[in-house]
């Protein structure tokens, strides 16, 4: 692609956009009358135009029905999330479900998919892994009655450089072998934006016995995954950020559905019960096969409601074309940074397969007051310490006219 640095070009880009016409499905923040140059999709997704509609209905239901809701509509609500949510992660309907939130979901998961013996007890994370993500792991191995200090592998970038090499993940994996029970890796790290090669990773993490899993925090709704495929044991993601389902929305689990007839350990609830006998409140549980089976409680329906929403524009769009846009969005933030690059540094890998839409710069001078700037000049972004703004453009509501504008801002902050 031979990118030009002018609002010209980004406005030719915009025209021939297949999908521009998304932008106008959302809500954008106003700044002095006009859009926020809005690049918070990796924190929270832009709110859909229809979400407010779909909450609405699901509250003049209850308003109308009462309990009678919960039995015509609500008991089998999270099934309108099954196929779509199935077509985002690259899965079949039995092997994902969408329930409680991420963290929770990480424990939930763990539960099954880490089984500590004195023999197999490591699980295997990304070092400057997402905190809650840090906590969850270590608090798992100490529940357990292991020390993460010997309990815990963090994968740790070479000396001098910022991202996680393939072959040394690799190796450290082989390295350790049959200690390892678990590896949970953030399909795309949420610091240094670094999408890694779940493929690869799971099929070496097989090869030594341990089970594979993947935070998708930073995945789900931004790459194209392939979960079945990749034989991945299991994977979590939250909606809020790319899926845009508002905040505090319920996660996304995958489970593989080789395990999806599971009589390991599992914290089991009455929604993971068999829908046919559910209501017959009988003291044996008999879960439901494939990830259903790991639902505790009842799903919370007005987040769910929103859920709907964005899922249905992603359903429309269709992630190809959402990831082939997103190459392209990112490629040109990163083709206009590099020409102020003496003042600030990509640490994110720069070929797209190894990234999502994510740039993180480190701010070589300046760094906070350049991000307070921005802010103050209605740019959304975030800040993370000690010298990293990271943008995230959205394929499916910014366009490469917002890069422009940005980079403009930028460039008289930085350049
Ligand atoms: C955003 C994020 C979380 C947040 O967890 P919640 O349980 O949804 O609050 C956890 N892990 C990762 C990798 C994240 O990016």
């Amino acid at each position: 692609m031979n990118y030009e640095a002018s609002i010209e070009f980004a406005k030719q880009m915009d025209n021939e956009d297949p999908i521009r016409s998304y932008r106008d499905r959302f809500h954008f923040p106003q700044f002095n009358g006009d859009d926020i140059l809005y690049f918070g999709g990796n924190s929270l997704g832009l709110m859909p135009k229809t979400s407010k509609a779909a909450v609405n209905e699901e509250l003049d239901v209850w308003k109308k029905l009462g309990v009678t809701g919960q039995h015509d509509r609500w008991e089998a609500y999270h099934e309108h999330l099954t196929e779509s949510t199935a077509r985002l992660v690259g899965a079949k309907p039995s092997e994902v479900v969408v329930m409680n939130a991420l963290t929770v979901n990480l424990h939930v998961l763990l539960v099954s998919f880490y089984q500590p013996t004195p023999k197999r007890n490591k699980i295997v994370i990304e070092k400057g892994a997402f905190p809650s993500d840090q906590y969850a792991v270590e608090s798992q191995i100490r529940f357990h009655g292991f020390d993460p200090k010997d309990a815990l592998i963090e994968l740790t970038p070479r000396e001098g450089e910022k991202c996680l090499r393939t072959d040394d993940i690799l190796i450290t994996l082989k390295e350790n072998g049959d200690s390892i029970a678990t590896i949970l890796i953030g399909g795309v790290n949420y610091y240094t934006g670094q999408a890694f090669e779940m493929e690869k990773i799971t099929k070496v993490g097989h090869e030594i016995g341990a089970y594979v899993g993947f935070d998708l925090a930073h995945g789900a709704g931004n790459l194209l995954l392939n979960l079945h495929d990749w034989d991945v044991d299991f994977a979590a993601w939250c909606t809020y950020k790319y899926i845009c389902a508002g905040p505090g929305s319920p996660g996304g689990v995958f489970i593989h559905e080789r395990h999806g007839s599971w009589d390991g350990p599992r914290f089991a609830g009455w929604w993971g019960h068999d829908k046919e006998t559910r209501f017959n409140m009988g003291p044996n549980f008999i879960p439901i096969t494939g990830a259903e089976g790991w639902q505790i409680s009842n799903a919370p329906v007005l987040s769910m409601a929103c859920l709907r929403s964005s899922m249905s524009i992603f359903d429309e769009a269709g992630m190809p074309a959402i990831r082939k846009k997103s190459e392209m969005l990112t490629g040109y933030l990163e083709f206009l940074i590099k020409t102020i690059h003496d003042k600030i540094e990509v640490i994110t890998p720069l070929d797209p397969h190894e990234r999502g839409n994510q740039l993180s710069l480190v701010m070589k001078e300046n760094g906070k007051d350049i991000f307070n700037k921005l802010g103050e000049k209605g740019v959304v972004c975030d800040w993370r310490e000690p010298d990293v703004i990271r943008i995230a453009p959205s394929p499916l509501y910014n366009s490469y006219t917002d890069i422009y504008c940005f980079f403009e801002i930028l460039k008289s902050l930085a350049g």
